[in-house]
C-alpha cells in the first residue's frame, strides 16, 4: 500500500463517525486499497467521508480521533488530488470532508476550505459537503459555504451543562451556537448538524427542547443522531451504548417536527414519564390518544398525524377524495396508503363522521 492509500484507508476510517445520511450504510470501497464509504448520502451515491487530519488536540469523551498519536494528515492538495482520482475513475461520487483539530483551529479550517477550492478550481462539480469545526471563523465560514453544497456543525449534546459532562475544551455557547447561526446566515437551508443520542446522559425531552429552539433559531435542513457507542481507551468506555432503536425514533420524531408539522409542544405527549420516547413510533403514541378522524373531511394537518399517511399521501387523498369518496380501505390502498397502518385512525364516513371504523 502507498503512503497515500494507506492515509485515505486510515483517515476514512476515523471519518466514519461523521453521520451525513439516516440508516447510512459503511461499505469498503475496495478490497484492496480498504477505502471506506457511505452509501445512500447526500443522494449522490458512494460518498468518500474523510478527515483531513486524523489527530486532535480537543478532548471529547466520546470521539476516538483525540486518541491517535500516530498523526496522519492530508495536505489539501493531497486530498484534493486523491478525491479526484477516484471521482474520475467513477469509484465515488461526492465527498463529505472533516478533520480532527490537530493543530490550530483556524489553520485546520482553512485547509479544509482549501481543499474545496482545489476541487472546484479542477473542474469538480459533484457533491461536497464541508464540516465547520468549532470555533471557526466567521469568514472561513462564509468560504466554505461559497464552495460546498452542503456544510454543518455538529451540536453533539443539548446544553452547555451536557457538553462540559463529555467535552473540556469546546464551549457550546460560542464555538458551537454561536457559529451555528452564522453557519445557518451563510448557508440557509443547506446545513446540517448531528447529535450523539446518549453521551452526556441528556433524555429525549432535553432533545426536544434543544431541537425546538435550533430549529426556530436557525432552521437546520437535517439533524442526524448517532447512538452512543462507548470505545475502548476513552474517558466513556464504560458508559452503556445507547440503544440503536433510540436514534430510530429521533429520526421519527425529527420527521414529524420537519415534514409533518408537528409542534413540539404535541410531540412531547409521546415522551415517557422520565423523558424518554419509548421503543415505539412516536406517530403512532399520539395517534392512540386521538379519536380516527374521516377521511373524506379531514383537514390536511389531521391527515397527516394518522400513522401510514405522509405528505404526499395527504395531498393524494384531498385530490382523489374531490372526484370519489372513499368507501373504505380498498380505495385507501388504491391510494398508495398502507391501510393496516391507517386503518385503525381513520373512519369512512357520508354525513356522520364516525360510520366504519376499519378493523384491518
Ligand atoms: S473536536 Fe472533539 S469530536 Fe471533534 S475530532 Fe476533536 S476530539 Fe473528536
Amino acid at each position: 500500500m502507498s503512503v497515500l492509500e494507506q492515509k485515505l484507508a486510515s483517515l476514512t476510517a476515523a471519518g466514519r463517525f461523521d453521520i451525513c445520511s439516516p440508516g447510512e450504510c459503511i461499505r469498503l470501497l475496495s478490497a484492496s486499497t480498504h477505502i471506506n464509504y457511505s452509501r445512500r448520502a447526500g443522494g449522490c451515491g458512494r460518498m468518500l467521508k474523510v478527515l483531513l487530519h486524523g489527530t486532535c488536540s480537543y478532548d471529547c469523551a466520546y470521539c476516538s480521533v483525540r486518541l491517535q498519536r500516530e498523526h496522519l494528515s492530508f495536505t489539501p492538495e493531497e486530498l484534493a488530488g486523491t478525491f479526484l482520482g477516484l471521482w474520475q475513475e467513477g469509484l465515488v461520487g461526492g465527498l463529505f470532508l472533516s478533520s480532527g483539530i490537530a493543530r490550530d483551529v483556524d489553520i485546520v479550517m482553512h485547509d479544509i476550505v482549501e481543499t474545496g477550492e482545489i476541487l472546484r478550481q479542477r473542474g469538480y462539480d459533484g457533491y461536497l459537503h464541508l464540516k465547520v469545526l468549532p470555533g471557526a471563523t466567521r469568514a472561513d465560514i462564509h468560504d466554505a459555504a461559497r464552495v460546498a453544497d452542503r456544510i454543518s456543525i455538529n451540536l453533539e449534546t443539548t446544553s452547555p451543562d451536557r457538553l462540559g459532562c463529555i467535552a473540556g475544551v469546546k464551549d457550546y455557547r460560542q464555538d458551537i451556537l454561536k457559529r451555528q447561526a452564522w453557519v445557518a446566515e451563510e448557508k440557509p437551508g443547506h446545513h446540517t448538524t448531528q447529535v450523539v443520542v446518549g453521551a452526556a446522559d441528556e433524555t429525549d425531552a432535553e432533545i426536544l427542547s434543544c431541537l425546538a429552539d435550533r430549529y426556530r433559531r436557525v432552521r437546520p435542513s437535517r439533524v442526524y443522531f448517532a447512538a452512543f457507542r462507548s470505545l475502548p481507551g476513552t474517558p466513556l468506555a464504560t458508559h452503556p451504548d445507547t440503544p440503536a432503536w433510540r436514534a430510530r425514533r429521533w429520526y421519527q420524531a425529527d420527521y414529524l417536527l420537519r415534514d409533518y408539522a408537528v409542534t413540539p409542544d404535541e410531540l412531547r405527549a409521546a415522551l415517557g414519564e422520565e423523558g424518554f420516547f419509548p421503543n415505539r413510533d412516536p406517530k403512532e403514541i399520539l395517534a392512540d390518544g386521538r379519536m380516527p378522524v374521516n377521511v373524506n373531511r379531514a383537514p390536511r394537518h389531521d391527515l397527516l398525524r394518522v400513522p401510514g399517511i405522509g405528505p404526499k399521501g395527504a395531498d393524494r387523498i384531498i385530490a382523489l377524495r374531490r372526484v370519489r369518496p372513499f368507501t373504505g380501505p380498498a380505495d385507501l390502498v388504491r391510494a398508495g396508503i398502507r391501510g393496516k397502518a391507517a386503518g385503525r385512525h381513520l373512519t369512512f364516513g357520508g354525513r356522520e363522521t364516525v360510520q366504519t371504523r376499519l378493523a384491518l
